[in-house]
């Protein structure tokens, strides 16, 4: 073996002893230890693995085997026909390969067979079953085991009413075998696992499991109850009646057996389609890709089979799968990968971040290299060392995150990896503080904390200003240029020109944007600032209750507990601006951002335009505070709020003896008995309608 190979046969080695367990875990226990799509790219690197080195291949390699032992609790029953496997293609390039070289066999012997037909069939994510029928009656169910010997399982599946125990056929053959999927329709799924988690039991971890645990049920009671459900896909007849060959009724392939199927009584699955060309296929598969989530029950998959039985037997079986069928997979969500390295990002709050660098892996459809692990916490909780295969998930747009950690491929005397204890920007000392998740660097020049500051002032929902990329914040700040946002209404054409990848054109109407951004609406200023917790609903529920930054600097310094009386605003929030609020620097930022031309107050923005919304204040109601309680029959909680802030009025969480008015609506509880007991006026909606809004609105409703 050459010298590099010792590290390719404890690589093989580590994943048959992984997949080996993996196996016992999904077939015998119906536990799985790992996502199917994981399972899936780990074997195939084993398959890579032994092709690549085939003495690599031992007797116990999982690619030797076919699914797991039968379990000792039913009898076991030997197949007359092995249940096989089925070829995993993983994208649309691989079912091509697939294609061409089935091709390639069939016109060996038959040159003349150009046009070759296959069908598209769902892969129902359930458990393959084998029913035998003798003179059309259901004598036995099995289900797959190891493909060659499973469990006789009859009595359960005498449960499943989609399996008739006789056959709608006048002459049915001596023996016949009829093939599908058992599976358990999500709607069921859902209600067994909630039914276990009331009772405190392990749940199921997907339809599949549940499904072969369900088979796997002694009592037959219990698997009639969770209403099993199943769809046939293949059909075997004695040798001497598939030979009769002036039946007129007798499947020459694969869609003729479907159809024939569902006249012997058996559920066929209706999204089966006889497809022509690779076009059709892709269309399909496409399809399914897209809409398998609007079906009743899990599918991960779809199996596209050669149509003709002839053609099938000319390209045969393998020792797993046959060769004129393939299942293509859809897309993982989840998938292994080797880590590289971690780096440490730093946000705009100064928050430490962990991501993970890794080989690059494809998920849902795009190539990921790069992975979040959202906090400190998540290290430790994930206990992650130098060169771990990872679990990486990415759902759709959702950033892809590292799920959890296999251990088992952990290779020998690597280093646990821990957050670093200065920042990696400006290697200031970082802190934790005790009911925080996230680690910080507090160095408020720090150029990481600098540059998402500015990347935030700059963005859609608070400053919006165009041309300022995160490219050119980089520059700005490496070179100095710029310290704090107030910096950035300083640059001036002739300075900006001189940056990379900076015309004229663009420094002028960088200049432009920036002078613009300031007629910008009152809480999107304050939203700008970044104050921690300060999102742009609560800076907008702030700005409407504040007309100016001096009055909520004030209350937030002085009486912070005004702040808290605000509906929706809790202590967080309100710690949170005390604390900006006395830190120097930002009041410098203040300052200066006054001085070129922010004035942070409602009426400084235009006050008839669309960007004052978050401003606009008619002051019927002003001078009232009023608190909410119950449910209205018109208005949201959130509608009331707007409502009663738009007309001037404040909304309060709780009610004290300055509290002007109850809005009681049903079912209202604790808030309702005490502002009777203190005197408070209890108001209904219509009646919070008549002082908030002008009549004219209100006879125009
Ligand atoms: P498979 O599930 O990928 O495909 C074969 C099965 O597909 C058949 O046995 C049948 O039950 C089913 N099927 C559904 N619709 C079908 C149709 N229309 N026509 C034909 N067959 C249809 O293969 P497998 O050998 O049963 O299982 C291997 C797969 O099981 C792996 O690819 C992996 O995803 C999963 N697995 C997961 C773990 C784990 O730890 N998560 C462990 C072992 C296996």
């Amino acid at each position: 073996m050459p010298p590099s190979s010792s590290k390719y046969s404890e690589r093989a080695a580590e994943l048959r002893e992984l997949l080996n367990k993996a196996n016992h875990a999904y077939y015998v226990l119906d536990s799985p230890l790992m996502e199917d799509a994981v399972y899936d790219c780990l074997y195939r690197e084993l398959l890579d693995l032994e092709t690549k080195l085939p003495n690599l291949r031992t007797p116990d390699s999982p690619s030797q085997r076919l699914g797991g032992k039968p379990v000792a609790r039913f009898t076991n029953t030997i197949h007359r026909i092995p249940l096989l496997s089925l070829d995993n293609a993983f994208n649309f390039e691989e079912l091509k390969a697939w294609f061409k070289r089935i091709n390639k066999i069939i016109l060996e012997h038959k040159p003349h067979n150009k046009y070759i037909k296959v069908v598209g069939e769902l892969k129902i994510d359930g458990n393959a079953l084998a029913l035998s029928y003798a003179n059309g009656l259901l004598i036995r169910a099995a289900t797959r085991g190891d493909g060659a010997e499973g469990e006789d399982i009859t009595s359960n599946a005498r449960t499943i009413s989609s399996i008739p125990l006789r056959l709608h056929l006048k002459n049915p053959p001596s023996w016949l075998e009829v093939r599908g999927e058992a599976f358990l329709p999500n709607k069921n799924f859902h209600a067994i696992n909630s039914q276990r988690e009331e009772k405190g039991e392990s749940l199921f971890a997907n339809p599949r499991n549940a499904c072969a645990g369900t088979l796997r049920q002694l009592d037959p009671q219990i698997v009639a109850s969770r209403q099993l459900d199943f769809m046939a896909y293949t059909v075997h007849f004695p040798e001497d009646w598939r030979a009769h060959k002036n039946d007129p009724n007798k499947p020459v392939g694969q869609w003729e057996a479907l159809q024939w199927l569902r006249v012997a009584g058996f559920k066929i699955n209706p999204n089966a389609e006889l497809l022509s060309d690779t076009k059709a296929v892709e269309t399909f598969c496409n399809h399914w890709e897209h809409d398998r989530r609007s079906l009743p029950y899990a599918t991960d998959g779809v199996v596209i089979k050669i149509n003709t039985f002839a053609l099938q037997s000319l390209t045969g079986v393998t020792q797993k799968a046959p060769r004129w069928a393939i299942a293509l997979k859809f897309p993982a969500e989840e998938a292994p990968s080797q880590l590289i390295r971690l780096t440490y990002q730093v946000g705009r709050t100064g928050a430490i971040t962990p991501v993970a660098e890794f080989k690059p892996i494809t998920l849902a459809g795009t190539s990921v290299s790069r992975a979040t692990l959202h906090n400190a916490n998540r290290l430790e909780t994930l206990d992650l060392h130098s060169g771990d295969t990872i679990v990486v998930r990415k759902a759709g747009e959702i950033i892809p995150e590292v799920l959890r950690v296999l251990k088992e491929l952990r290779p020998k005397n690597t280093k646990r990896l821990e957050l670093p204890i200065y920042c990696p920007e400006c290697n200031s000392k970082l802190t934790k503080a005790n009911d925080e998740a996230a680690t910080r660097c507090i160095n408020s020049s720090c150029p990481a904390i600098l540059r998402g500051g500015l990347r935030h002032w700059v963005s859609k929902g608070s400053m919006n200003v165009d041309g300022l990329g995160v490219k050119l914040i980089e520059q700005l700040v490496a070179k100095n240029l710029v310290k704090s946002i107030a910096d950035l209404y300083t640059l001036d054409v002739s300075l900006l020109s001189t940056l990379e990848r900076m015309g004229n054109k663009s420094a002028e109407n960088l200049v432009a944007a920036l002078d613009n951004s300031k007629k910008k609406a009152w809480y999107k200023q304050l939203y700008g600032l970044g104050i921690h917790h300060i999102g742009e609903g609560n800076a907008k529920t702030l700005a409407r209750a504040f007309p100016n930054i001096a009055e909520l600097e004030n209350t937030a310094c002085k009486t912070p507990e005004e702040i808290t009386e605000i509906y929706g605003i809790g202590e967080e929030i309100s710690q949170s601006l005390t604390a900006w609020f006395t830190t120097p620097s930002n009041q410098q930022l203040i300052a200066d951002l006054k001085h070129i031309g922010f004035s942070f107050e409602a009426s400084s923005v235009g006050k008839a335009t669309k960007e004052s919304d978050g401003n606009k204040q008619i002051s019927l109601a002003k001078g009232y505070s009023f608190v909410l309680t119950g449910t209205m029959s018109s208005l949201s909680r959130n509608e009331a709020t707007d409502l009663i802030e738009q007309a001037g009025g404040k909304v309060k969480s709780s009610v004290t003896s300055n509290t002007t008015f109850l809005v009681a609506g049903e079912k209202a509880g604790s808030k309702l008995r005490k502002a009777k007991e203190l005197g408070i006026k209890i108001i209904d909606e219509a009646e919070l309608i008549k002082i908030c809004l002008p009549q004219e609105s209100i006879a125009n409703l």
